[in-house]
């Protein structure tokens, strides 16, 4: 494949190093950017997000044309046949959906990066692509709108990364006043500042800049990367909506946007802003939606932002956990729980491994339990909603270097955290659905290493019980006959058993 390397010795990224008047990213552009400015401050007092924001008339023949297919195909990808590929998609458990779907790539060499890309793989010490990562590639270097239906760890934020690296070292330099040519918007702060990190390691290898922006933080020093030109912005949607509003920043650069764990944006009651933000993107943009899961609400999305969409599932079509994972659950009483909990707790703590995070249903009550434990001298530290940016820094700072054992959050880090080691994952509180249940857990048994999920499961769960054991059943891990009893009492009595 030949991608363009642009000459990393001597161009400097970012502003003015290059004039690309000719291929229309010139005075127009940044003519209008003043307009826009004074709606964004208007808009300022108004009380909804992104009320301001004005949605373009977007003719696309008259925008600057801008190429998004750079795929050619490894000659042994293409003499690969039908059978073999068949067997590889059962064995990875990938299922395609679509029109003309590329084939996918078995090893990195068959992706075709330049060197310096291939380099830092190396020095990862990574084998092959991840299932996702084979048939995301092909399809996202194709220029192609993609759904990819993959759990966090499945190696997602590379395979659309990578993409876009070579979809930015075909574009035209920004120049001053131009907004990011990649947009990546995502659900948590946790999660952006993982997603830049990648960015970060493989886009500096061709002086590829990156903002990122999220709420709870200073929004100068945001402002400030933006402003000097960044080619990825990773964005929770409302510091990025406050940004546009204002006019600091604009989209009409952004011909590849990313939408990442669409489902927990949802969640989240992102939906009004992400419309706001995607209204900003010109239409013949190239688009990839990311998903833990598959439910209408994100299919609606799909349908509204995406064009003759591929579709690549990771894993059977139910709802799965790693199957990595030991589940184990202990149906108790309410009461019962912080017993169980320290005894847990004094358990683990003797491995040699021993990095946990314990989830709980509430801000106050991850508050009360750590600072419960830390006076009775565990090593414990928490981070939920309400923590300034500053403090869930220093707590994941703490938490991955291994000072601090012992996690408490909320589910506020059940998506997107991504600390290589943790071992137990413990679920104190049972979550409000089945679908965070197979989230929280998911932190543990990260890159195809093992791990432990406890849970301590209570009458009140009931309703959750028969989810919960066709997880189980599907990653083939023992169903206790209370689970079961419980259950089939939820089933008999419509909820009313004597569980409750
Ligand atoms: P993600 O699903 O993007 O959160 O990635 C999960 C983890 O997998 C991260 O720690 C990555 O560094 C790692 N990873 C990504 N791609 C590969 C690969 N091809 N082989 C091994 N590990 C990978």
């Amino acid at each position: 494949m030949s991608y363009r390397d642009r000459d990393r010795s001597t161009s400097s990224r970012g502003f003015g190093g290059r004039s690309d008047g000719g291929r229309g990213f010139g005075d127009r552009d940044r003519g209008s950017r003043g307009g826009m400015s004074d709606r964004g401050k208007a808009s300022l007092k108004g009380t909804q997000p992104g009320q301001g924001l004005r949605k373009p008339r977007w003719d696309v023949h008259k925008l600057p044309k801008f190429e998004k297919n750079f795929y050619k195909e490894h000659p042994v990808v293409t003499r690969r046949g039908h059978h073999e590929i068949q067997q590889f998609y059962a064995a990875q458990q990938i299922t395609v959906a679509g029109k003309n779907v590329p084939k996918p790539v078995f090893s990195f060499e068959e992706g075709g990066f330049p060197d310096y890309v291939m380099n830092q793989i190396r020095k990862n010490g990574w084998q092959s692509p991840t299932a996702i990562q084979s048939q995301g590639w092909p399809v996202a270097l194709s220029g192609l709108d993609m759904v990819g239906i993959a759990q966090t760890g499945s190696g997602k934020t590379l395979a659309f990364i990578l993409p876009a690296i070579v979809h930015i070292n075909h574009q035209p330099y920004l120049e001053r006043g131009d907004g990011p040519i990649v947009l990546v918007l995502v659900p948590t702060r946790e999660l952006a500042q993982q997603v830049q990190q990648v960015a970060h390691e493989f886009g500096r290898l061709s002086q590829i800049r990156n903002a990122c922006v999220y709420g709870g933080a200073p929004k100068r020093p945001q402002l400030k990367d933006l402003e000097d030109g960044a080619e990825i912005c990773i964005a929770t949607p409302g510091r990025l909506i406050d940004y546009l509003e204002s006019g600091k920043t604009n989209l009409r650069r952004t011909t590849y946007l990313v939408l990442d764990e669409a489902d927990r944006m949802l969640d989240m009651g992102f939906e009004p802003q992400i419309r706001k933000i995607v209204e900003q993107v010109r239409p013949d943009r190239q688009t990839l939606m990311w998903s833990a899961t598959w439910p209408k609400e994100v299919r609606k999305l799909a349908e509204d932002f995406l064009h003759n969409y591929i579709q690549i599932n990771i894993g059977a079509l139910q709802l799965t956990a790693n199957h990595n994972i030991l589940q184990i659950i202990d149906v108790c009483m309410e009461f019962e729980k912080e017993d169980k909990l320290v005894k847990l707790l004094t358990e683990i703590m003797q491995e040699k491994e021993n990095k946990t995070i314990i989830f709980v249903e509430t801000k106050r009550k991850a508050d009360d339990i750590s600072r419960r434990m830390r006076r009775d001298g565990w090593p414990v530290i928490c981070i939920h909603g309400d923590k300034s940016q500053q403090e869930r820094d220093w707590t994941l700072q703490e938490f991955r270097s291994g000072k601090i054992p012992i996690l408490i959050a909320t589910d506020v880090a059940s998506r997107g955290l991504d600390v290589e080691d943790i071992k137990f994952v413990i679920n104190f509180d049972y979550p409000n659905c089945s679908e965070d249940y197979v989230h929280r857990i998911g932190r543990t048994a990260r890159s195809s290493k093992t791990g432990t999920a406890y849970t301590l499961f209570t009458p009140g769960n009931i309703k959750q019980a028969s989810d919960l054991i066709s997880v189980l059943r599907e990653a083939k891990q023992v169903v206790s006959p209370k689970l079961l009893q419980m259950a089939e009492s939820a089933r008999g009595y419509q909820g009313k058993s004597r569980w409750l």
